[in-house]
């Protein structure tokens, strides 16, 4: 191990691995600290396994952060097409699927990583595995990057890019933030996100395993924060899919970082049928003497059947007593907008990235280095910037260790890949 390199980086994810390449092109020695004794573990199994690395949508608009202008900085320099071009470069065939979303043409996120590895090897990069930073002291213009086991780096520039908090058997413990505070760096609160919830679902045992395509939004306060489209899955705990994951991040930070309670997930259970549609045929059904369990038959999976007495209950409806057109009304109100009290998200491990971070307000815009430290940058989930999932937070950690690398080691030719 070279124990004096021009960059050091703290992270072999994908933030961590891209600004060791860029650096590395542009002349530097570099040294990829990471703790675990692989590098690239969460990126192995990104996607299901099939790394979801880009969206061919990629824009600033799909992220939130403290400062949504850095996105913006960052992507400007090193967007949608310079990613491409880079994996395209290292030999990655790629394939794009209808919503966007890019993936390795081999649908195997270890193809992604080995190309990474090739180039890092190439360049003659150093990749230090079981090297977990504890201190990050600073003197005389220059790093000192202290491991648990004692092992040390003395490096001119440092790329913090150990990610977020979540998924931790994957490497990202959250012990980035602490370097990073180490410096004076506000840390917004990181909360779980693209999370399950726990939710009570009257009659849920019943629904368990079920999975069906759904419209939902968040509700904080009765004011609608996030919508989305697509599954939801109803578990022993409450509710997960991708619509669920989708609307998460506002419901965790209300619940995890803001401790409110007026917290909601809102569900479309008819997403393809109109408010007016759903009643005309519950009309019609009613009409015709439809029992209240078959009245969701054709429309809903056949679970739900042993659920609409309970909803006919809910309503205060006594089946036959009330008028037709009335009761379907209300019966398809219920279930074009069911709504489900959020008592709490799944934890860390259940998580697919984290909100909250590094005040990215702290970082400069176009360089992403600290404004608290000079020669220290900041890359990736361990800022404060989050985007949509379908490559979105993989665009982030590609382009922000990309600028990065290249600001860690500037002027210096940068290299071309041959
Ligand atoms: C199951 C799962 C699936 C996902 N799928 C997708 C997807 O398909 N598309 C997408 O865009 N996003 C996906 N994401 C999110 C995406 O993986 C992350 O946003 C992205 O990997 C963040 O990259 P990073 O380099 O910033 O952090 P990480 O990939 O978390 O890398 C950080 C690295 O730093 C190391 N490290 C941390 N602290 C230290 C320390 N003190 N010393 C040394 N090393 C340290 C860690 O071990 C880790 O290897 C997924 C996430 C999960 C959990």
């Amino acid at each position: 191990m070279r124990d004096r390199v021009d960059v050091a980086v703290i992270g072999a994810g994908a933030a961590g691995l891209a600004g060791a390449i860029s650096a590395g092109r542009r002349g530097a020695t570099v040294a990829v600290l990471e703790r675990l004794p692989s590098i690239g573990k969460k990126l192995l199994a990104t996607g299901g396994g099939r790394c979801n690395l880009l969206n061919d949508n990629l824009s600033a608009a799909d992220y939130t952060s403290t400062d949504p202008g850095l996105v913006a900085s960052v992507l400007d320099r090193y967007g949608r097409d310079e990613i491409r071009a880079f994996f395209e470069g290292l030999g990655l065939r790629l394939q794009t699927d209808d919503a966007g979303r890019v993936y390795p043409a081999t649908n195997q996120a270890a193809s992604v990583l080995k190309v990474l590895e090739l180039e890092a090897g190439r360049l003659g990069i150093g990749l230090e595995t079981r090297f977990e930073v504890e201190k990050l002291g600073a003197g005389g213009g220059r790093f000192e990057v202290r491991a648990a086991d004692g092992r040390q780096v003395d490096a001119r520039a440092v790329i913090l890019a150990g990610g977020g908090r979540s998924y931790p058997a994957l490497g990202s413990d959250g012990s980035g933030y602490g370097l990073a505070a180490s410096f004076g760096h506000r840390i917004v609160t990181p909360v779980p996100s693209a999370v399950p919830v726990a939710v009570k679902v009257r009659m849920g045992h019943y629904l368990q395993g079920q999975r069906m395509r759904v419209r939902a939004e968040s509700r904080i306060g009765g004011r609608t924060v996030q919508r989305a489209e697509g599954e939801v899955l109803f578990t022993p705990y409450g509710l997960s899919g991708t619509a669920i994951l989708d609307v998460s991040e506002s419901v965790s930070i209300a619940l995890n970082r803001d401790g409110r309670q007026d917290v909601s997930i809102v569900i479309d259970l008819l997403p393809f049928m109109t408010e007016e549609e759903v009643a005309a045929e519950f009309s019609r059904r009613l009409a015709a003497g439809w029992a209240p369990q078959d009245l969701t038959s054709g429309l809903l999976p056949e679970k739900f059947c042993l659920f609409m007495p309970q909803v006919f209950r809910e309503l205060g409806f006594a089946p036959g007593k009330e008028k037709a057109a009335d009761t379907a009304g209300l019966l398809g109100a219920a279930l074009k907008a069911r709504e489900y009290r959020v008592e709490g998200t799944r934890g860390w491990n259940e998580a697919e990235f984290t909100s909250g971070g590094v005040d990215a307000r702290e970082v400069k815009p176009g360089t992403l280095e600290s404004k608290l430290r000079p020669g220290l940058y900041l890359a990736g989930e361990v800022l404060d910037v989050q985007g949509g999932r379908g490559g979105f937070n993989l665009a982030w950690a590609w382009a922000s260790g990309f600028v990065a690398g290249l600001e860690s080691q500037p002027g210096r030719p940068v290299y071309i890949p041959g």
